[in-house]
């Protein structure tokens, strides 16, 4: 039996036990309900308050333990509370914790240590920009830096993608019922299709289609009568996060590639969500044998939940002005004391190995459901997966499906995101260093999940 009192660092299964939210949950979560903001998302959907966490367990105030296989929005790349980066943190914390864009040591090391996971054609040609401490801070910078460099206005973006939710990266995000829900704040974007094959926007057959989604925007770039000025950048995703986990397809990577090469225009490729090993690499971009000229990366660069954000860009592209894209928060020592040590231990532990071998876990045990009549498809990269479920045939959405088994694995001890459009997926955004056994025990409460909740609607039916 686990208490209150026991350490969660040597946990290795989930324990629930009760109605959620239990009691002392429940309390806060009418406090919360009675002064926060309407806005608030996640305790919709994991009705408890946190008391503390350790690796991939989180702890709730009435004792429940739970895997938590959504790691603060893939940001806590080793876990909740590595010992070794709240080490690194504590020791800056009495150095230094605020430097505005002052150079100082703990910024030159990790400066240093992000240059350095580069690949290494790239490690001298780019430069890094420390930009406000949020993903969204970092995709606001990144299109002002092409705008000012190519003298450009508009921004080519793809369907389905998600970069933030400040008013102009929510104006390059697909959805526009959940994630963009006031009208266009950023004049100039032109959407295309991404190559999301289980559902192609142009309904052909990805065996034959030779990525005619990419030839659509290479001919409307290429043709006078496409009614599409010269764009200052095309922003894309490697593998669509809050999309619904697609993977770009390697074809259509490389040819928007070749085609913004061919017209100079600026391929930013937003890894907040793939970037720091999530997908196996340290960035995603290194698996489509590709180079962009602009990185943004954010989520898990401290590794620990310290915020910071980065724009990494070809240094010919650095024609800011002094002060051009300033911000308060450009300067957190805890994030880059931690940061620095994220990447000494993923080289030291063979962290993307982990990544890797953990990923193949997952694909093998989730092949299970890939006849599964209640399963559209299951997709992944690394430690990023994705369960897209089909439309129930009982009359009930898709969304209310995707919630059932959301809260039936929670209820067993498993936190899984939702994402896509309706929220018709389950994600998956595992700590990068979890345990084969942990991930064993997380994978059988959502295949049990999954089979409940579909199996009680096909009884509807
Ligand atoms: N881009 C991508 C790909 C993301 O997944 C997110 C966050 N989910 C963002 C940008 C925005 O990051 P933030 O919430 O830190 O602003």
């Amino acid at each position: 039996m686990i208490s209150s009192r026991t350490p969660l660092a040597s946990t290795t299964r989930p324990h629930v036990t009760g109605e959620l939210p239990g009691p002392r949950s429940a309390e806060l979560l009418a406090r919360q309900e009675l002064r926060e903001s309407n806005a608030r998302v996640y305790p919709r959907h994991f009705p408890f308050a946190i008391a503390d966490a350790a690796g991939s367990f989180v702890r709730d105030l009435d004792g429940n333990v739970f895997i938590d296989f959504l790691a603060g929005a893939g940001v806590l790349s080793l876990g909740h509370n590595h010992p070794e980066l709240v080490a690194k943190a504590t020791e800056q914390l009495g150095v230094l914790t605020h430097g505005l864009d002052m150079p100082t040591p703990a910024k030159d090391a990790f400066t240093h240590a992000q240059l350095a996971m580069l690949p290494a054609g790239m490690r001298d040609r780019m430069k890094i920009q420390f930009c406000g401490p949020t993903g969204a801070n970092a995709v606001d910078a990144a299109i002002k830096l092409c705008k000012t460099a190519t003298g450009r206005g508009d921004i080519v973006s793809f369907q389905g993608g998600f970069h933030g939710s400040s008013h102009a990266a929510m104006a390059l995000t697909g959805n526009v019922g959940q994630k963009r829900p006031i009208a266009n704040g950023m004049p100039g974007v032109h959407f295309f299709p991404f190559s999301s094959c289980s559902r192609c926007p142009l309904a052909l057959n990805p065996e034959t289609c030779q990525t005619n989604c990419v030839a659509l925007l290479e001919r409307a770039l290429a043709d006078p009568n496409g009614g599409i000025a010269l764009p200052a950048a095309v922003i894309m995703e490697m593998v669509q996060g809050e999309g619904g986990v697609i993977p770009a397809r390697w074809e259509f990577v490389q040819r928007v590639r070749r085609l913004t090469r061919e017209l100079g225009v600026p391929l930013i490729v937003d890894e907040v969500q793939t970037g720091c090993g999530r997908t196996g690499s340290w960035f995603a971009f290194e698996q489509y044998d590709i180079e962009p000229d602009v990185i943004i990366a954010s989520k898990a660069l401290s590794g620990i939940g310290q915020p910071v954000a980065i724009v990494i860009y070809d240094r010919q592209l650095d024609t800011w002005q002094p002060g051009a894209h300033t911000g308060t928060f450009r300067g957190n020592q805890l994030a880059f004391a931690a940061g620095a040590e994220t990447v000494r231990i993923v080289c030291r532990d063979n962290i993307l190995g982990n990544v890797r071998d953990r990923g193949e876990q997952v694909a093998a045990r989730l092949a299970e459901l890939a006849d599964h009549p209640g399963v559209l498809e299951v997709r992944g990269r690394g430690l990023m997966w994705g369960i897209e479920l089909t439309v129930p045939t009982d009359g009930s959405s898709v969304t209310e499906l995707a919630e059932a088994i959301q809260a039936r694995a929670l209820r067993n001890g498993l936190i899984v995101e939702l994402g896509g459009r309706a929220d018709c997926v389950v994600r998956m955004l595992p700590p990068l260093n979890v345990t084969e056994e942990v991930m064993a025990v997380a994978l059988d409460i959502l295949i049990e999940a999954i089979q409940a909740c579909t199996a009680v609607r096909a009884e509807a039916a």
